[in-house]
């Protein structure tokens, strides 16, 4: 399978061929899984209605299978919390077109790099995404996923400190974790971590000021990228700090409010990914509310532009971010939560000192809602970042010197 790559186009004309050349391929796939047999594939992508998430998980496990088992090479499920399973599955060729779209950043991944891991390995995609294109670039792969007890942030800390990590996959939300852990550990994280050159992120919001805040404490650049386990990498950072959408690899559409699909504007972003044999997915309704636009950029890349707006409601975690990290930096907060009640109500981790202050500028700058205050270590437990706790593997034999009571713990 011969994959574009950045640089085979040079205008949005040209892109929209790119695309056009695996439009029959795409809809002959999906006639082959039994959800789009009994669905009926249209002659054309514009006459698809919309595959959603209750698709999906009415398809669990495999009824959107379009190529024998055996050719599988993984797996996944999507990290709902509650509610049916949605799978999702690929084979040896899908992980090509996963692993480069991954690796297209415009920091990227080099075979000199030690590249840790820090999202889930279990079920969900990200972890394996990470591991597949820093492998392929040569790199030396710490697996250090954020869902398991086996890596601690003590430990995460020390492993990225004495191993020289140079690059990180996790949320945002992780890199203000370790820089609390590794300052609690004795480390200054913009001068004791000299080989770190980036931190990738996704999965969480990224507003602007938290972006700075993290470049500011790093002292290295945040590079973004978005996507989904139902599809893998969807959209990545240029040079010019824009994030644009893997639109050779993946038709995008938006389904908007007034229930149009369109190329672009405001609305719940459709995929319908272009070289994909396992799992094809004609226009799939990715629950994301994102803005859509087709601009020049000097990256030249000409790619569409996506603002990622997240779940609609009332006040989003996005524009909360963005207050909270436009506090001065002294403040020193990193953490906070927030519920909307009969009105807004905020919690931040800061200092004593700084408390007063803290808790009266996020008030001015957000307006209608009630903003409280507790100690470092109150929304995110000290020991959660200092302790070690020795994880054993289940067993039967105890030695005379052992507590079988503390020690035979299953998790
Ligand atoms: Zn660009």
């Amino acid at each position: 399978m011969n994959l574009p790559t950045l640089g085979d186009w040079s205008s949005f004309e040209e892109l929209a061929r790119v695309q056009e050349t695996r439009l029959d391929a795409v809809l002959a796939s999906a006639s082959r899984s039994p959800f789009y047999a009994a669905r009926g594939v249209p002659p054309s992508l514009r006459d698809a209605p919309l595959t959603t998430k209750a698709d999906l998980r009415d398809a669990y496990p495999f009824g959107l299978l379009a190529v024998d088992r055996t050719e599988l090479a993984t797996y996944h499920e999507s990290s709902g919390s509650t509610g049916s399973p949605t799978a999702s599955y690929y084979t040896q060729s899908d992980w090509d077109d996963l692993a480069t779209r991954y690796a297209r950043k415009h920091v990227g991944i080099r075979a000199d790099d030690t590249f840790l891991v820090r999202t889930p390995y279990a079920l969900m995609i990200t972890g394996h995404l990470a591991h597949a294109a820093a492998r392929r670039a040569g790199a030396t792969v710490v697996p250090a996923d954020n869902r398991s007890l086996a890596m601690p942030y003590a430990r995460l800390v020390r492993v990225l400190h004495d191993l020289d990590v140079s690059v990180t996959w996790s949320m945002a939300t992780e890199t203000l974790l370790w820089a609390a852990a590794a300052r609690l550990a004795g480390y200054s994280p913009g001068a004791d971590f000299p080989a770190l050159r980036a931190l990738f992120v996704g999965g969480d919001s990224l507003s602007p000021a938290r972006r700075a805040r993290i470049e500011e404490i790093w002292g290295v650049p945040v590079v973004e990228e978005y996507g989904a386990t139902e599809a893998g990498s969807l959209a990545g950072a240029c040079p010019e700090g824009r994030l644009h959408l893997w639109a050779d690899r993946v038709m995008f559409e938006v389904h908007t409010d007034t229930d149009e699909i369109r190329p672009d504007g405001r609305g719940r972003l459709v995929v319908t990914p272009l070289y994909r044999d396992a799992m094809p997915l004609l226009r799939y309704a990715i629950e994301d509310e994102v803005e859509v636009s087709y601009r020049d950029c000097a990256c030249g890349w000409w790619l569409p532009d996506v603002r990622i707006l997240g779940r609609t409601g009332r006040v989003s975690e996005a524009t909360l971010d963005e207050h909270v990290f436009s506090l001065p930096a002294e403040y020193g907060v990193l953490f906070w939560r927030g519920r909307v009640d009969s009105g807004l109500e905020i919690q931040i981790e800061v200092a004593d000192r700084y408390r007063a202050a803290a808790c009266a500028d996020l008030t001015a700058s957000i307006g209608d809602v009630r903003v409280t205050a507790v100690p470092p270590g109150g929304l995110v437990p000290i020991t959660r970042l200092t302790s070690s706790p020795d994880v054993l593997k289940p067993r039967s034999l105890f030695g005379p010197d052992e507590d079988w009571d503390t020690a035979h713990r299953y998790y």
